[in-house]
């Protein structure tokens, strides 16, 4: 600690490009001392961590206004990822990984006296998605920056992230998410970056000086957007891109009228209500929320990006007529649709142009991605809701309706069941908006993210529009980074790979490859045996903090983890558990090993059969890790919390990653990405991503169970009658019975009753069908797992064939495709 003392503080100089480890130490105490007002003797650990990470952004800012500077002067084609949500996780690892000084960093603060795993862990989770999507965004803005893509990030700045989840008596409970209670050394507020964003009003129709017909948007309330920007550092090269997230806040923070005749409250409320619009995430995942204020955060973020990039393009351009030139903008879902009926009112209303040039511009800007079938997941709003928050814009899509209708009137003459289908809006019930549509018609690219989901978007959901515009379609399938999800998470293995093949494979993933050829040599299996036994182990001792189940490290570590939802079936893996628990009070000789079952995600607050699927793995855990009977042979935990600071724990320790969705469902999944880059062997459906992984890893380093789409879709219109395999499956129908008679809840015949009512009645997601196919396929499991030559030849040619999963590839896709876009080199 002698080093620690004040004299010995470098007062003048921060030093603030150097990565060597007596950089980081002048840096840090720098940051300390001049950032944070502290000295080391009394800093608290939140200090410690601020001065870190203060010292990396130093490093980070350099870079930053460097890229900068080269878009700038080149004038640089960017693209424009537009997200609801961006699931980053923590900042500072995977910044110093990034920087290529991880190490050095680690030793300065061991050597200052500080634990460096507490200084990573004390950064709160930026948790500004929901699951997937979310996080498929902040995958991809790691892999534009690294690819030296001229790229910007939109998105909201909720202060309210999702929830945290903590568990009671088995039952999930929602806690506010306060994560910028201890500040956010990241992000570089920009107070003069400020649009205007209009809601509610009317709208006037006038005739101009040139005596052309043009419309007047008088909003009835007006809310500043105030940009906030977090730099975004690639693997390795100088470019740091940039993710603007924008705050709402209130035009005047007083109503001067209101506060002069004493109305206080009243001029205040003003103030609050504006900045309601980026106060909390909605924590749908896959599922609709048609509140008024998810459509004015939609509206919010759009038009704040929008005027932004307008405000670019007319920096370098003559007009708005080339902004397409400038922006390629990608639509993450249709959360951010309204972009299309926003950009036509910029073009239109604010800067005069003629309806066709603006559409034009509109549709050469725009690319959408879809990212679910799910026919409750499809964005659509009522109209006299739209109208009240947005009236221009309802305008403007009717335009936009009417011109595309006669489009299709002169395709297909006399068609007008086709008409229904394609319309904008969807004329049953109450009239609505359909967001896909909009999309669709507002875009020149549409993809979805696995090959399965984009045909069967081709060919079911999205199919007019794919018979009116074959070309407009493609696929783009998913990646996740290899930098957070292998290096950062798991060192162990990454060492390894690198000492086996150098590390060329952390540029260019595909390079894995080299290690097919290690996959039969035995030193290297028991190499790698051995650091996935180090996982077990540090996933063990994890899992016994966070929820007191003591776990054997060599058991199998069968892992599903993700968000839950009835498609994602958890509640098939439940059946499994008290399949084998029975099996195993049946038989304690029977041949099945060892297996530790974990579980982890959240349920949207709402969702009540999610929320009792959690409840029941609760109550099947207790009776199970309590049976003295079969100590050992079968562990149930539940790890609370899933997030992607957590996940990092979680990926490396997995064996088996359960990725059982019903066939048809999941878009593509990332999780089966992450855990397979990892070393777990899937079991799996024919499902999302699943197909390609199963294709690229080989059929025999797969377990493959269930019913294709197609089989899915045949046993559906054959009525489906879930009854018939309760009936006819002798363990199925014990294991759904033990639920039902209160064999996990004290006798209780009624807290599980809605799972068995629903599974023994329409059973949507077609768990009963798939039961045996899965059960028979986990024996397989069980025998492979028996074989560990075998099963660690399959797990490290899972590893050596994951490369295309990278989203480096899938950005490379978007590049080549749909945007046309080419990387710009930010000089040293
Ligand atoms: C990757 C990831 C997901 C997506 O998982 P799926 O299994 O593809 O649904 C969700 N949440 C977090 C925190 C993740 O890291």
């Amino acid at each position: 600690m002698a080093n620690l003392h004040l004299q010995n503080l470098p007062m003048a100089e921060s030093g603030s490009a150097g990565t060597s480890v007596e950089d980081w130490k002048k840096a840090f105490l720098w940051n300390l001392y001049y950032v944070l007002g502290r000295f080391p003797e009394t800093a608290s650990l939140n200090d410690k961590y601020l001065a870190l990470a203060h010292s990396v952004r130093e490093r980070l800012l350099d870079r930053w206004v460097k890229t900068s500077e080269t878009y700038y002067r080149k004038k640089a084609r960017t693209a424009c990822y537009l997200s609801a949500e961006f699931l980053l996780g923590p900042h500072l690892g995977n910044n110093l990984l990034n920087l290529g000084a991880y190490d050095e960093a680690k030793q300065a603060m061991e050597e200052l006296g500080f634990n460096f795993e507490d200084l990573l862990d004390q950064e709160e989770e930026p948790g500004l998605g929901n699951g997937g999507l979310g996080r498929l965004a902040a995958c991809y803005v790691d892999s534009m920056a690294t690819l030296e893509i001229p790229a910007v990030g939109h998105g909201i700045r909720y202060e309210f992230g999702i929830f945290d989840q903590v568990i009671r008596d088995g039952w999930q409970v929602e806690i506010a998410d306060k994560w910028l209670r201890l500040g956010n050394p990241w992000e570089i507020p920009r107070p003069e970056i400020a649009m205007t964003v209009g809601l509610g009003g009317h709208t006037e129709h006038y005739t101009d000086e040139n005596g052309r017909y043009r419309v007047r948007w008088i909003p009835q309330r007006l809310v500043k957007g105030i940009a906030h920007d977090t730099p975004i550092l690639g693997f390795r090269v100088n470019t740091a891109n940039m993710l603007r997230l924008w705050r709402a806040e209130a035009v005047n923070s007083f109503d001067f009228q209101s506060f002069n005749t004493g109305d206080y409250y009243g001029a205040v409320e003003e103030k609050v209500g504006s900045e309601t619009i980026s106060k909390v995430l909605y924590p749908n995942d896959s599922g609709l929320e048609g509140k008024q204020l998810r459509l004015e955060q939609q509206y919010f973020l759009v038009s704040c990006a929008l005027q932004d990039m307008m405000r670019i393009t007319l920096q370098t351009a003559p007009d708005p007529s080339h902004f397409h030139e400038k922006y390629a903008v990608q639509l993450n879902d249709t959360h951010p649709a309204v972009a299309v009926a926003e950009l036509m009112r910029l073009l239109v209303d604010e800067y005069g142009m003629d309806w066709e040039p603006a559409w034009e511009v509109t549709r050469r800007t725009m690319g959408y991605t879809n990212h679910t079938l799910l026919p409750e997941a499809l964005e659509k709003w009522p109209i006299g809701l739209f109208e009240s928050v947005l009236p221009r814009h309802l305008e403007i899509i009717f335009e936009i309706n009417r011109r595309f209708i006669d489009e299709v009137r002169a395709r297909y003459p006399g068609d007008d069941e086709r008409v229904r289908r394609l319309s904008l809006i969807d004329e049953t019930g109450g009239r609505s908006i359909r967001m896909a549509h909009l999309a669709c018609v507002g875009s020149h690219a549409i993809n979805g993210v696995a090959t399965l989901h984009s045909e069967l978007l081709k060919h079911e959901v999205l199919r007019d529009f794919n018979d009116m515009w074959p070309e407009k379609f493609f696929n783009v399938t998913n990646g996740v980074t290899p930098r957070r999800f292998l290096m950062l998470t798991n060192p162990g293995l990454t060492k390894l790979v690198s000492d086996a093949i150098g590390d060329g494979w952390t540029r260019d993933l595909d390079k894995l490859r080299l290690l097919e050829a290690k996959a039969d040599e035995l030193a290297f299996r028991d190499a790698w045996r051995s650091v996935k036994r180090q996982c077990r182990e540090a996933f063990a001792a994890e899992i016994l903090k966070k929820t007191g189940i003591t776990t054997d490290p060599a058991s199998l570590f069968d892992v599903q983890v993700k968000r839950f939802h009835e498609y994602k079936r958890q509640h098939l893996n439940v059946l499994h558990i008290i399949t084998l628990y029975h099996r195993l009070k049946r038989d304690p000789h029977c041949d099945a090993p060892a297996r530790t079952v974990v579980f982890a995600g959240k349920a949207a607050p709402g969702y009540m059969m999610a929320k009792l699927i959690i409840k029941l793995i609760h109550a099947v855990a207790d009776i199970v890790n309590n049976d003295r009977a079969i100590a050992g042979r079968l562990r149930v935990a539940f790890v609370p919390d899933y997030n992607v600071k957590n996940s990092q724990r979680i990926f490396p320790g997995a064996d088996l990653s359960e990725q059982i969705s019903t066939a048809g469902k999941e878009a593509s999944g990332t999780g089966n990405m992450k855990f397979a880059m990892n070393g777990a062997l899937t079991i799996g459906t024919l499902d999302g991503a699943n197909v390609e992984i199963r294709d690229a890893v080989g059929a025999e380093n797969f377990f493959l169970f269930g019913m294709t789409v197609d089989e899915v879709q045949r046993r559906l219109a054959e009525c489906y009658r879930p009854y018939e395999h309760y009936r006819s499956d002798e363990e199925l129908k014990e294991a759904i019975d033990a639920i039902a008679d209160g064999a996990f809840s004290n006798g209780d015949r009624e807290l599980f009753r809605p799972i068995v009512d629903n599974l023994l009645g329409t059973d949507p997601y077609m768990v009963l069908a798939d039961y045996r196919s899965y059960i028979d396929c986990q024996d397989k499991v069980g025998r492979a797992w028996r074989e560990p030559e075998r099963w660690t030849r399959a797990s490290i040619l899972n590893v050596a064939r994951i490369g295309q999963f990278t989203s480096d590839r899938a950005i490379g896709d978007y590049c080549r495709d749909i945007w046309h876009i080419n990387p710009v080199k930010v000089a040293e």
